[in-house]
Parts: structure tokens; sequence; C-alpha cells
């Protein structure tokens, strides 16, 4: 099949979603691979190195979309319509936030998977690429934070007296916040941890850092590994938990997450007056509505001497790694979507079913159209 790599039309992004260095695999199983001139310069993969791997270069955008069957993309296409009919597009396609798009997808007969609706279960970890976009946004908001207030984060002890260490609380220790912690650590900071999943204590532990002991919920975990929407009674709980924290704290991360849900608010503008001055709040979930009350997504906020970041697309800063570990991921999933270049036959595969969102002109997943059913009567 002829898969093609086109720019991303979404100016701010600069990852792509194939590096020179999987094409050899992609070739090995019969696949052509069109690279759209230009669509890995912003991730620092210049056209030559693809052509060096065999991909065929084009420089215009229409006729990578003609000649392409498949279409691997980071972010979803602007317009249905670049995509010929009948072909079929992988890439993180945000179906919540682009309800006319799917629509148009389906209408157009493209087939779609989206890369978030893989599901999280141990043979698709190669394929996780929400997990590898957490772990770069995670090491990416400690190097935020330490670039911003205004202490170093190890302790050091000099000619010129001690230097305290910094203490870091993370809020939700999934994947991006286990890596907030390890890249804390490996500045020598202190880290505090809170989760209500039950097994993540253990995990926090394990990377040098204090968990803070509250009352867990025994069913906080989904049977998918993710935390429920907590009550209204232990959000409160939790709350006076970390405003008990606050006054200590140098950094707060946040990157607490509910499938599907607004992020929970944990800090209350009331508790952000709890923090020293200088002190950093990076919300790793400002895109899901944010931790913080005062998170405004894409902005830094400043207020009584605390600086609020609401970091968007975090992942496209760091945008050669980010590529490598995406263009791994897709890979992944199209070999096992398209074995030897023919469609999986197995259709009771849980990872075709769960990533499929539109086929044979209709929105194929459950969740999906629920979800946009719900948001037409709204
Ligand atoms: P996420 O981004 O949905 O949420 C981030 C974190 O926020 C989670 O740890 C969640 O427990 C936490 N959270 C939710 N409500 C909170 C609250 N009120 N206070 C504090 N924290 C709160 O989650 P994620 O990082 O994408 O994944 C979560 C988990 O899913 C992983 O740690 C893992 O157990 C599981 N997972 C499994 C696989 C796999 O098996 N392939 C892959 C990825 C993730």
């Amino acid at each position: 099949m002829n898969v093609g790599i086109p720019r991303e039309q979404n100016s701010r992004e600069t990852r792509v979603a194939i590096v020179p260095s999987v094409i050899r695999q992609l070739k090995r199983d019969g696949h052509e691979i069109l690279v759209e001139s230009g669509a890995g310069l912003a991730a620092h993969f210049p056209d030559e190195q693809y052509a060096a791997e065999g991909a065929r270069i084009l420089t215009q955008t229409a006729e990578l979309y003609r000649e392409s069957d498949i279409i691997l993309g980071v972010q979803a296409p602007a317009d249905a319509g670049l995509l010929r009919q009948g072909s079929i597009w992988i890439g993180m396609l945000a179906p919540q936030s682009n309800r006319a798009l799917v629509s148009a997808m389906a209408e157009r007969n493209i087939t779609t998977y989206a890369m978030e609706y893989v599901p999280r279960i141990t043979r698709a970890q190669n394929m996780d690429a929400l997990s590898s976009m957490a772990t770069v946004a995670g090491y990416k908001s400690v190097l935020l934070a330490a670039d911003t207030i205004g202490k170093m984060f190890p302790l050091l002890m000099t000619a010129a007296g001690t230097v305290h260490p910094a203490v870091v609380l993370v809020l939700g220790a999934g994947v991006a916040g286990l890596q907030a912690i390890a890249t804390a650590k490996r500045l020598g900071a202190k880290v505090e941890a809170f989760d209500p999943r039950p097994a993540v204590r253990e995990q926090v532990k394990s990377l040098g850092a204090a968990f803070i002991e509250m009352e867990i919920a025994e069913d906080a975990e989904t049977a998918g590994g993710y935390a429920r929407q907590m009550s209204e009674e232990f959000i409160r709980k939790e709350m006076a938990a970390i405003s008990s924290r606050l006054p200590k704290v140098d950094v707060v991360i946040s990157t607490a997450q509910v499938f599907g849900k607004r992020a929970p608010i944990l800090i209350s503008k009331e508790m952000v007056r709890l923090l020293k001055p200088g002190s950093v709040i990076v919300d790793l979930a400002a895109e899901q509505g944010g931790n913080c009350e005062l998170t405004r997504p894409g902005e830094t906020v400043r207020e009584g001497g605390v600086t609020c970041i609401g970091p968007v697309n975090l992942p496209a800063s760091i945008p050669s790694d980010a590529s490598q570990m995406y263009a791994r991921n897709i890979t992944n999933l199209l070999l096992h979507l398209f074995p030897k270049g023919n469609p999986n036959s197995d259709t009771t595969d849980e990872i075709v079913r769960g990533c499929c969102i539109t086929r044979d002109g209709k929105i194929v997943n459950d969740a999906v159209r629920q979800a946009l059913q719900e948001g037409a009567q709204s």
C-alpha cells in the first residue's frame, strides 16, 4: 500500500508521524512511503533522510493525498475533503472535539483509526501513543517549572552556605506524573505525590518520592486501569490534604485526569494563596479544563507571586524524541491493522475494534457515536 506522510496542517504542530528510521520496517512489509516535502523539518528530519531510506518525496500536498492509500498523521486533518474517498487515515483524531470532521470522514467513506482509542492492554503497549506523549509531557513539565522558579532544585552545600532542595508536589501519578516524579528526583528535588488509585502508592515510593497518605477509595480504578471520577466528598478531603502541603512546596505539577471527563479541580484560587511567592504550578491537565482554578490553557497566569502555567501540546516542544516515539507507536499499529498490506481479518480483535472510529460510511465506535449524539442534543 502507498503510505503518505503529509506536513501537519496545524502551524503549531512540530511533530511528524513517521521518522526516517522506521521506514525500513514499513517497506519490509511491502509498503511504499510517500512523504510531503518538509514534513519532518520542524522535528529535525530533512527530506534527504527520508529519501535515503527509500521514501518518495512529493512537493504537492494534493498529489500526496491523491496517491496515498493510507495517510498517517499526528493531528486530525483540517478538512476531510483532502482525503481520497475510500482511503484510510490513522492518527490522533480527538473525535470529541472534531465532531464535524468525524461525520465528514464517515460520509466520504474514509476508514479512520484514532491513536487515543488503542486499548491500553499489555499487547498494545508498543502502540500506546497516549503513554508516549504523556512521558514527554511529564518530563518537560518539570523543566518548565525549574526554568521558572527562582531557586535551584538540588541540595547544595557550598562555601556560601547550604541551598535547600526544591520541594515538588505531583498530583496524579499516571504516566505523566510518574515521569515528572522521576525527572524532579533526577534534578535533586524532594518530591511528594498523590493519586487515588491504590496501585500507585508503591510506584511513587519506588521512584524515591513520598506518598501523601489519605484514605484511598478502593473503587478508584476502572477495569481499564484509569481513575474513576471521585465523589465530591473525596475531592473535598483531597483538597484539604493538598492545602496542608502547599505552604511547604515550591512547585506543583498537576496531571490528574479522568478519561472522557473534565479534569477535577484540586487547587482553588484560595488555595493558591497558600503557596510561597515564587512558587510555580504547571497544570498538565490544562487542555481538559485544568486542575487549578487559575489555569488558562496555553497561557501563563501570575497571581500573588505564584505563576500558573497551563501548557498545551507539550510533546510538540520536544519534537524530535516525541516524533520518534509516536512513529514507533503508529508503525506498530499500522503493521497490526494491515499485516503484509492486507486488512487484519480478525474482526474480533480488541485493538482493531477499539480504535476504528469510521468504516463503510458509518461511525462504528460506540463510545464516539454516543458522545457525538449527546453533543448534538446539548
Ligand atoms: P490519565 O492521564 O487519565 O490520568 C492521570 C492520573 O490522574 C491517573 O494516574 C489518575 O489516577 C489520576 N487522577 C484522577 N483523579 C485524580 C484525583 N482526584 N487526584 C489525583 N489524581 C487523580 O491516566 P494515564 O496516565 O494515561 O494512565 C493511568 C493508568 O492507566 C496508568 O498508570 C496505568 O495503570 C494504566 N495504563 C495501562 C496501560 C497498559 O497496560 N497498556 C497503558 C497506559 C496506562
